[in-house]
């Protein structure tokens, strides 16, 4: 199974176009000791011939062009990209689908409410259904297996809302149990990627698949609660955002200290976190508990 990241940061990306935190100021001016990151988007394929897209991030036509596996082959239309999994109707998962509209043939996967949101309330998403088997629109449930090619995906309910967008009546309607998803991801040989790029909590129904999952993509938006607050000058803490901080005694850091993943990757990093920072003291601690820092491009042989 191939796994490429083809965007490790959080929304917005690094540096973000109406942001002049120390971190996007100093990454402008040639400063700063990282590089910058498109916003997250993870491409995975169980032969490296077809793929799939773990949503779809407003960054994904420069991505899939930085990424010659995700190229089109042959003089006519055609894309190795097959299929779309959708984990939450966020613009920062969603909005990438419209660039996707020019007549690919895609099979998208996300809850029966998640595509209410998109289908029945957003009509610019039409512009997916101009052709008959344009988009083939799958429902998939929290706990419910299912198979996308030779890949078998496991998805479970994380903690979080439906985005802010969507009306108060329309959210009474609709299961909260789907709007976030995490999913396990199996490869037919065994081999396991689990995906959560928003836990607001670590449950101890997880420790099972964290202790045998090969690699874990993990939500590293944050290093403190306060964070976003400091630069924005008031607003949600992380928790309230649905991301828990890496950091303090009961940040994901602590939390996951002892999994027995093989590899630990923090993975949607917002542009304010000091791990992207790679001679700050947070990015050491992070490298010292064992975990890798996502950025676009790395491309993980699972
Ligand atoms: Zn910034």
């Amino acid at each position: 199974m191939l796994v490429k990241v083809l965007g490790a940061a959080a929304g917005g990306a690094f540096p973000q176009w109406n942001c002049a935190c120390s971190q996007c100021r100093r990454l402008r001016s040639g400063t700063f000791a990282g590089q910058p990151r498109s916003q997250a988007q993870v491409a995975i394929s169980a032969d490296g011939a077809s793929w799939t897209l773990l949503n779809a991030s407003p960054d994904v036509r420069i991505q899939i062009e930085a990424t010659p596996q995700l190229w089109p082959i042959g003089n006519s239309l055609h894309s190795p990209i097959q299929s779309v999994v959708i984990t939450a109707a966020e613009a920062d998962t969603v909005a990438g689908l419209l660039s996707l509209r020019e007549f690919q043939p895609l099979d998208i996967y996300a809850t029966p409410s998640v595509l209410r949101i998109l289908r029945e309330d957003n009509s610019l998403f039409g512009l997916l259904d101009r052709v008959p088997r344009q988009a083939v629109w799958k429902e998939i449930q929290p706990d419910i297996e299912f198979p996308v090619g030779t890949l078998r995906f496991r998805p479970f309910s994380l903690a979080g809302g439906f985005p802010g967008f969507v009306r108060p009546n329309r959210k009474s309607e609709l299961d909260a149990r789907e709007a976030v998803l995490g999913l396990l991801i199996d490869s037919p040989s065994g081999e396991s990627v689990a995906y959560l790029p928003g836990a607001a909590t670590v449950e101890e129904s997880w420790r099972d698949f964290l202790d045998e999952c090969d690699v874990l993509l993990f939500d590293g938006t944050f290093w403190t609660e306060d964070e976003l607050c400091r630069v924005r000058g008031g607003g949600k803490g992380a928790s309230e955002m649905g991301h828990l901080p890496l950091s303090g005694p009961c940040g994901s850091l602590a939390a996951l200290r002892d999994i027995k993943c093989r590899r630990k990757i923090f993975f949607h990093i917002n542009n304010t976190n000091p791990i992207l920072d790679e001679s700050s003291q947070a990015y050491a601690e992070v490298r010292d508990a064992g975990w890798e820092v996502a950025r676009d491009g790395m491309e993980i042989v699972v």
